[in-house]
C-alpha cells in the first residue's frame, strides 16, 4: 500500500538520482535524526485509563531548531510523520526560514475525547518530551486535528517546568492570549491564495477574477483558501469535507460561510441549503471542469484515476502529499500545472516563525505587518522558482523537482560547512 513516506521517497530518489549531491549526504537526507515513539499513560475524567500512541519525528536541523505540526489523527504512524517532516525540512530551508523539520501526531480523534481530557493529553505529551522540545529545539505547531487550545494547554505546561517567558516560542500557533500571533490562524490559506495569485500574474499575465475551483477540505486550510479566492473574485464550483462532495454550482459561498467559518460539518451545511448546494459523487467532484484544483484536506488523495479525469489548468497541494508520486509526472504530460505543497502550504509556518520570533522579542505585531511580511517571503521563493522555471535548463524538471533542488542545494551548502 502507498504511504506519505513511499510516494513523498519516490519522488525525491528520483529526484536526488539526477543530481550531483554525495551519497553521505542524500543518505543523511533521506532518514530522520531521530524517532520517538511514546506510550502516553492517560487517566480520563470518568475514572477509566487509557494508553494513548504518540509520535515525535526529528528529522534534520541543520538549518535550526526541528519545526513541525502536530496532528490528531487515530491512524496517524511513524512512516507517515517521518514523510511529512522531511517535507518539512525542504519547506523551511526553501522559504529561507531558519528551522530544520519535524513531525509529530497524537493517535486519537478529539472528537472522542472531553476538553478537560485533551488538556491531560497535551500536557502528559509535553511533559513526556519536555527535554527534547523547546524554542530552540523543537517546535510543534497545530495540524490535522489539532487547534490553537491544545498548543495552548501544551506552551502552559512547557512553562510549568521552565518558568522562562522565553520558553513561549515552545509551540506556535498558539491563541493571542498565550503569545499567539495575528494572522497565524488563516496565514496557510492565505499562503494558498498568494501562490495562485502570483501564478496568475506572473505567468498567465491576469487576475484571478472569474476563474473557477473546487477545493477539498474545509478545515483550517480548506476554508481560508476558499475565503481569500472567493473574496478576490474566483468562483468556487464545488468543495468536499469527510461527509462528502458538494456542487456549488447554483450557489456563492459567501451564503455558506458562516457556517463554513465555523467548521460546521458540510452535511449539516447541506441540508440547510438543499435546494443549491447539491450532493455529488466523488467522481464528479473530481471531474468537474474548472479552472483550479485544490486538495487540501489530507494525504493521497489524487490517485492515477483521479488525476486521469481531472479538466482543469492548475492543481495547487494546500494538503501535504495530497499526489500519488505518479501524478506528476502525469499531471505535467497532461498540460496541468502543478503548484507543489512545500510552496503552496507554507504561509502556516513562515506565520510560525514571526510567531517565534515575536515571542523572543516580546513583541506583538500587527496584522497589516505579519501579511505583508508574509507577502514579500513567499513573493521571493515565488520569484526564485520562476527564474529557474523558465530557464532552459531546468525544462526537463517538474515544478516539484525545481522546488527540490532550490531546497536541497542549500542543504547541501549546510552540510558541505557542517562536515
Ligand atoms: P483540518 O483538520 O482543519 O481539516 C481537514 C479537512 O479535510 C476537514 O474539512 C475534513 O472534513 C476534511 N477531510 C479529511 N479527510 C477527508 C477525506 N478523506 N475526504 C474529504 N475530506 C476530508 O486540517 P488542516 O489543518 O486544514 O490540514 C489539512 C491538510 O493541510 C493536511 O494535509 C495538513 O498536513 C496540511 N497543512 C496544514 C497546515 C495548517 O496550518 N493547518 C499547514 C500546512 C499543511
Amino acid at each position: 500500500m502507498k504511504t506519505i513516506e513511499s510516494a513523498f521517497q519516490e519522488l525525491f530518489t528520483t529526484f536526488l538520482k539526477k543530481e550531483e549531491y554525495s551519497a553521505t549526504f542524500v543518505d543523511m537526507i533521506q532518514h530522520c535524526n531521530r524517532v520517538i515513539q511514546l506510550e502516553l499513560p492517560i487517566t480520563l475524567q470518568d475514572g477509566s485509563y487509557q494508553r494513548i500512541r504518540a509520535i515525535r519525528v526529528q528529522h534534520n536541523n541543520w538549518n535550526g531548531p526541528y519545526k513541525g505540526g502536530l496532528r490528531f489523527a487515530k491512524d496517524a504512524n511513524e512512516e507517515e510523520c517521518r514523510g511529512l517532516a522531511i517535507i518539512m525540512t525542504l519547506k523551511c530551508i526553501l522559504l529561507n526560514i531558519p528551522f530544520g523539520g519535524g513531525k509529530g501526531a497524537i493517535c486519537i480523534n478529539p472528537m472522542d475525547y472531553s476538553d478537560a481530557d485533551m488538556k491531560t493529553i497535551c500536557e502528559t505529551f509535553t511533559e513526556y518530551l519536555i527535554d527534547v522540545i523547546g524554542p530552540t529545539k523543537d517546535i510543534p505547531a497545530p495540524d490535522k486535528g489539532s487547534n490553537s487550545r491544545h498548543m495552548d494547554y501544551m506552551v502552559c505546561h512547557y512553562y510549568k517546568f521552565h518558568q522562562n517567558p522565553m520558553c513561549w516560542g515552545a509551540f506556535t500557533g498558539k491563541t493571542m492570549l498565550h503569545h499567539g500571533s495575528k494572522g497565524r490562524d488563516y496565514a496557510t490559506g492565505y499562503g494558498v491564495f498568494l501562490c495562485i495569485r502570483y501564478w496568475f500574474e506572473y505567468i498567465l499575465k491576469k487576475n484571478i477574477q472569474g476563474t473557477t475551483f473546487i477545493i477539498q477540505g474545509m478545515g483550517n486550510v480548506g476554508k481560508w483558501s476558499t475565503y481569500f479566492l472567493w473574496k478576490e473574485g474566483a468562483r468556487c464550483l464545488a468543495i468536499a469535507d469527510h461527509t462528502g462532495y458538494y456542487s456549488m454550482k447554483s450557489m456563492d459561498f459567501g451564503q455558506i460561510y458562516p457556517h463554513v467559518a465555523e467548521l460546521q460539518p458540510l452535511d449539516g451545511v447541506q441540508e440547510k441549503f438543499k435546494e443549491n448546494l447539491q450532493r455529488i459523487t466523488k467522481d464528479e467532484f473530481w471531474q468537474t471542469p474548472c479552472d483550479i484544483v485544490i486538495p487540501a484536506a489530507t494525504h493521497l488523495q489524487l490517485s492515477v484515476e483521479v488525476a486521469e479525469s481531472l479538466s482543469c489548468k492548475i492543481v495547487v497541494e494546500g494538503a501535504n502529499c495530497p499526489c500519488f508520486s505518479e501524478v506528476d509526472a502525469l499531471l505535467k504530460a497532461k498540460g496541468i500545472e502543478l503548484i507543489p505543497d512545500i510552496l503552496a502550504n507554507s504561509g502556516g509556518v513562515v506565520v510560525s516563525y514571526f510567531e517565534w520570533i515575536q515571542n523572543q522579542i516580546m513583541e506583538q505585531w500587527d496584522e497589516n505587518k505579519i501579511d505583508s511580511k508574509l507577502e514579500k517571503q513567499l513573493q521571493e521563493t515565488f520569484s526564485t522558482f520562476l527564474e529557474m522555471k523558465t530557464h532552459p535548463s531546468f525544462t526537463n524538471y517538474t515544478n516539484r523537482e525545481i522546488l527540490f533542488k532550490i531546497a536541497l542545494d542549500k542543504l547541501f551548502y549546510l552540510y558541505k560547512t557542517k562536515y
